[in-house]
């Protein structure tokens, strides 16, 4: 058995895992808390497999990235009731020798809305996508008040959303025609994040001026989708402010005291090559 015996280990596991941005936030986390601990970037394609492994092996926490958050919340121990809800851990917490999960991706578009004061309570809200990060997309909207509906590629999977929260739903044919009676819309699909699918996932007649607009990606930090929507004179929202406050809410699971948060921007908004962003 091998363990480490003084610094702590932490990491993200996911597959591709390359290019992720996590493990700067972190490790400038750590080091302002004066926490003795390293956060790495890991390739798990098993996680059945590899979960045991990481556990054995000492880690104490671990972020969990696409794709297997589905699948690592079959797995663990025990998980609040909101990653009940939303079918999905992104962090794992060892305690006494097991894996504890919970979700904070609803955390960070909360944070990222409340942090601007958006008065979004009472608006309606258009979620494209039903994967994983739309679950969670639909989860914050309703706990922030506003009215939901979910578009999807796959009309089957947005129907199941609605099942599971209750939300209303359109084909993308639907949406792209009643888009702009949306006072906000997240963008939850991979589509814009560099290596994937280039373009928008609906034509840019769906943004109207004051909309407020998110995309979760955050690699470019200023999406194909952000910049048509910042051209249309909505508000725009980069899922790069999403990882800095979802990553903020993992500390202080792990750690039980509050995020270094602006350390944690600084580091990200270079890391990112987001200075001409307005990162709030
Ligand atoms: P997922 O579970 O695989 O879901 C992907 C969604 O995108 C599905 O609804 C899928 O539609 C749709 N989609 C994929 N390719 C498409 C295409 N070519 N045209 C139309 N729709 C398409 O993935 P996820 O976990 O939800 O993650 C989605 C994105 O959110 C990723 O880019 C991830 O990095 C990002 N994210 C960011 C943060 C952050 O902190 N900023 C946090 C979490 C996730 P179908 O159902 O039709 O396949």
């Amino acid at each position: 058995m091998i363990r480490p015996v003084r610094t702590q280990i932490f990491a993200v596991i996911g597959t591709p895992i390359k290019h992720s941005l996590s493990p700067v936030m972190m490790n400038k986390a750590f080091k302002v808390l004066g926490i003795d601990a390293v956060y790495l970037a890991l390739e798990v394609d098993n996680p059945q497999k590899d979960l045991q492994i990481l556990l054995d092996s000492g880690f104490q926490g671990l972020s969990v990235t696409i794709p297997h958050k589905e699948v690592v919340y079959s797995m663990v121990e025990s998980v609040d009731d909101v990653s009940s809800k939303l079918g999905a851990v992104n962090t794992l917490k060892k305690v006494a020798n097991a894996w504890r999960g919970r979700n904070t991706d609803w955390i960070g578009i909360v944070r990222t809305f409340g942090r601007r004061n958006i008065p979004v309570n009472g608006k309606k809200a258009l979620i494209i996508g039903a994967g994983g990060a739309a679950r969670a997309a639909v989860y914050a909207a309703k706990y922030m008040g506003m009215d939901v509906t979910v578009t999807n590629r796959t009309y089957e999977r947005a129907v199941k959303l609605k099942e599971d929260f209750g939300c209303n739903i359109l084909n993308f044919e639907e949406a792209t025609e009643k888009g702009s009676d949306f006072d906000v819309i997240f963008q939850t699909t991979p589509i814009g994040m560099s290596g994937y699918k280039k373009g928008l996932v609906l034509p840019p007649t769906i943004f109207r001026p004051q909309m407020v607009v998110m995309d979760f990606v955050y690699n470019p930090v200023i999406t194909d989708f952000l910049a048509e929507a910042r051209n249309e004179g909505c508000m725009i929202l980069s899922g790069l402010e999403m990882l800095l406050y979802q990553g903020a809410a993992q500390i202080e699971w792990w750690f039980n005291r509050p995020a270094p948060v602006a350390a944690m921007r600084e580091v990200l908004i270079k890391a990112a090559g987001a200075e001409d962003y307005e990162f709030c």
